[in-house]
């Protein structure tokens, strides 16, 4: 039975159920219709200029010769003329402009508001407007929105203006729309950084799944992928810290600092490697006000602002317990430790300054000074029947620093993307739903390849494989389906994919993260003896996507899609392991501020439970289980369900590119472009029409151009003038679709040099 009711903007909205799934017809009835079209007219002449409609060539598909040169030129064309969007196919591409435009404002959101038949340029408000008519319509019950391309090559604000158009046609005044618009900003304080590349680079892969019944949406989740926890403690030069680290500085009020015990930015070791206070053009994106804010939106308990007097019980308190967790970390940072004649590390501190730090950490993270020195400084082991007290070396012992910061750091992210998840799944509850339709949009980082690689980039790269075969996939898919539809018959496309590398990597026993688990779990291995184990199985030719470095016996080469890439094995199997003291996590069970507590699986205390429910997070049992695996182990699980998802998914795809390596407004470096579209495999695109039939031409055009060279007469049906005109070229290999002619890449040119005769 359909029902029928109006939407906000006057649009029909009737439903109708099938297979017992509600599906919803936006349907605007014939003076909607008319004013929708008088309203596009106007806004089309308002924003014309803009967005031109001038160039015909902005789906570059139908270029009836497509090469790497012709595709090269015409974005470079259209992006000096600043249209940065370009179909090629179904893919949108988008050059980064590396400016502010006038490419968002409301009457462009308008303009690509519930289309109507009109062809609108391209943009990325035409894919939100797809996608989200495919939600209305019920077309497909998941659909994904691939973002990829380089770091700083405009995934993340791709992201975001999707993001945002997306709850402006849901209508975008709900509590939950501004929940999920909210999130953003606090997910990039805590996971974004400067970085030689990008000066907002997202430092964690994210995964929104946005739920949508009737058109509006219900729900949403956030899946994270490896946050770069490293940074936390080092960063290369050039870059920064997390940016949340810098807001405590530049925005909070004194008096807060000083509750927080914080002194200037320069007093923190872990923000001063490598100078990266003194890095040029450092932006903040997001003030802290912001971010405080969105905590409140987003259901964080607590405001630290209020903080008032030396109040520094806070329990339940969850926006404080946060900023205490951050400067305790940048306390920590600043511990230096001394030897004794043994060269173990001491443990007794006569230095003012380091107990002063001591005392901060230990009143920041509520937990005990002597046991924090205990812990970074000793082993103990309990045999059958005694404690076995094992002193630390001096790099032992700043080994066990970092890692308590990386650890405590990542789990604080984790907490902050379940906290998250918690408030905008709140209003969805699978069991009284069936009819969900769902919408992801990915955004990774990109491709990476630096001097020195290292596990980082391995999984990095390793999901960018995972991207480009899922891509791959289904550009040839698509190819297939259109000689399908044509009726031509084709021998199957020889078609490069990357699996042999995701094999090299995925397979078990024998892949690389399946031996690193193996090396990781055996005591007597090392980084060295991993990289053997690799070239045992892998060198000498025995995988073609892997080489030895003969002058580096931790060095070892991988050759990726985007190009070969060296790894330095260094640090891998400890990276891998991930593993922190059992003291510590005692510690912290143990500690008197409820998050940190519940960060390390505590329980938190009873007055808590009552008064703040916030602070219980149902994930931290969940996490729990995961955190028992390696790192390598986890990451390869969470792609494969990520896989999973977008291949039970109908994707678009968004291909970023970025202009030039300078981060700079109008300079379009043709080879650094021409660097990208070959890796990312746009090219393959035009390489799979290359060996397939890369020319094609309707009837008529065909009969236009070449039509001199019959001397039978025309017959009626262009498809057989066509015929006519081939079989007198003696041209081998073409072939006849219903709509088109298909003609291999080298054909037209003999055509031309035949056509010479007649001109
Ligand atoms: P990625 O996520 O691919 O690493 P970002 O999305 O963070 O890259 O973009 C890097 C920078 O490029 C942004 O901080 C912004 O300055 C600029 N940028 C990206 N996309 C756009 C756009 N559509 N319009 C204007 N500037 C953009
Ligand atoms: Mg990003």
């Amino acid at each position: 039975m359909s029902k029928g009711r109006h939407s906000r903007d006057g649009a029909r909205v009737s439903s109708y159920r099938k297979e017992g799934v509600e599906h919803v017809l936006m349907t605007p009835s014939a003076n909607v219709i008319t004013i929708m079209l008088i309203q596009e007219q106007e806004l089309f002449s308002s924003i014309k200029d803009t967005i031109s409609m001038e160039d015909k060539n902005d789906d570059l598909a139908k270029l009836s010769l497509l090469t790497e040169d012709i595709l090269l030129e015409h974005l470079k064309h259209r992006y000096d003329k600043n249209l940065i969007y370009t179909y090629l196919g179904d893919i949108l591409v988008a050059v980064n402009p590396f400016h502010e435009t006038n490419l968002y404002t409301t009457q462009i959101r308008d303009f690509y508001r519930y289309s109507t038949d009109i062809q609108k340029p391209p943009h990325v408000y035409a894919l939100v407007d797809l996608v989200y008519r495919n939600v209305c319509h019920g077309i497909y019950k998941q659909q994904c929105c691939v973002i990829s391309g380089e770091s700083g090559s405009g995934k993340t604000e791709s992201t975001k203006l999707f993001l945002k158009q997306l709850m402006y046609l849901c209508g975008g005044s709900s509590q939950l729309e501004q929940q999920i618009l909210q999130a953003t900003p606090l997910l990039e304080s805590f996971g974004n950084a400067q970085t030689v590349m990008n000066n907002n680079s997202s430092r964690f892969g994210k995964y929104i799944a946005l739920k949508f019944i009737n058109g509006k949406v219900i729900g949403a989740q956030i899946s994270d992928y490896l946050l770069e926890k490293s940074r936390v403690v080092i960063q290369s030069p050039g870059e920064r810290n997390f940016h949340i680290f810098y807001y405590l500085f530049d925005y909070l009020p004194l008096e807060t600092k000083q509750i927080l015990c914080l002194r200037t930015k320069h007093d923190y070791r872990y923000l001063l490697t490598n100078s990266s206070l003194d890095v040029q053009n450092a932006t903040a994106t997001n003030s802290l006000d912001e971010v405080i804010n969105a905590m409140g939106l987003l259901n964080f308990t607590d405001k630290v602002r209020i903080l008032k007097n030396n109040d520094l019980s806070n329990n339940g308190r969850e926006q404080h317990s946060m900023f205490r967790i951050l400067s305790g970390i940048l306390t920590i940072g600043n511990l230096e430790f001394s030897i004794d004649d043994e060269g173990f590390t001491q443990q007794n501190f006569d230095e003012e300054k380091a107990k002063k730090n001591l005392s901060i950490i230990a009143n920041m993270f509520g937990v005990n000074s002597d046991l924090i020195m205990e812990c970074l400084t000793t082993m103990t082991t309990l045999t059958r029947n005694e404690r076995v007290i094992r002193k630390f070396s001096l790099q032992s012992s700043q080994d066990a620093r970092d890692a308590l910061s990386k650890h405590l750091y990542a789990r604080l992210f984790s907490w902050l993307i379940g906290k998250i998840n918690e408030t905008l799944n709140n209003p969805y509850s699978s069991q009284s739903y069936h009819h969900v339709v769902e919408i992801g949009l990915l955004d990774i980082y990109g491709f990476e390849h630096f001097e020195l690689n290292s596990f980082e980039q391995l999984c990095i790269n390793l999901a960018n494989e995972q991207i480009q075969f899922f891509f791959n996939q289904h550009i040839f898919r698509m190819e297939m389906t259109e000689y399908e539809h044509e009726g031509i018959i084709a021998e199957r496309l020889a078609f490069t994919d990357n699996q042999t590398l995701l094999e090299l990597f995925m397979a078990k026993p024998l892949g690389i993260l399946s031996l690193l688990d193996d090396e990781s779990r055996l005591p007597k291995a090392t980084d060295q003896t991993f990289v053997e184990k690799l070239n045992y199985h892998f060198g000498l030719n025995k995988h073609e996507c892997y080489s030895i470095n003969r002058n580096n016996k931790y060095s070892f080469t991988i050759h990726h899609y985007a190009g070969k890439v060296s790894y330095c094995a260094l640090g891998f199997l400890e990276k891998n392991r991930d593993t922190l003291s059992d003291s510590v996590v005692d510690m912290f069970k143990n500690s008197r501020d409820d998050l940190i507590r519940l960060l390390f699986h505590g329980n938190p205390s009873d007055e808590s439970i009552d008064s703040n429910k916030g602070l219980q997070h149902r994930t931290a049992a969940e996490k729990d289980a995961r955190n028992r695996l390696t790192v390598g182990a986890q990451y390869r699980n969470s792609l494969q369900i990520l896989m999973d998802r977008m291949c039970a998914s109908h994707p678009v795809f968004m291909r970023c590119l970025k202009p030039n390596q300078q981060k700079q407004a109008y300079l379009f470096d043709d080879s650094f472009v021409r660097a990208q579209l070959r890796y990312c495999g746009m090219l393959e695109t035009t390489r799979i029409r290359k060996e397939g039939y890369s020319v094609r031409l309707s009837f008529e055009e065909f009969i236009q151009k070449y039509g001199l060279l019959s001397k039978a007469r025309p017959s009626n049906v262009p498809s057989i003038t066509c015929r006519y005109i081939l079989e007198e070229t003696h041209l081998t290999e073409w072939q006849l679709g219903k709509t088109k002619l298909f003609l291999k890449y080298y054909h037209p040119e003999y055509l031309e040099k035949l056509m010479n005769k007649y001109r």
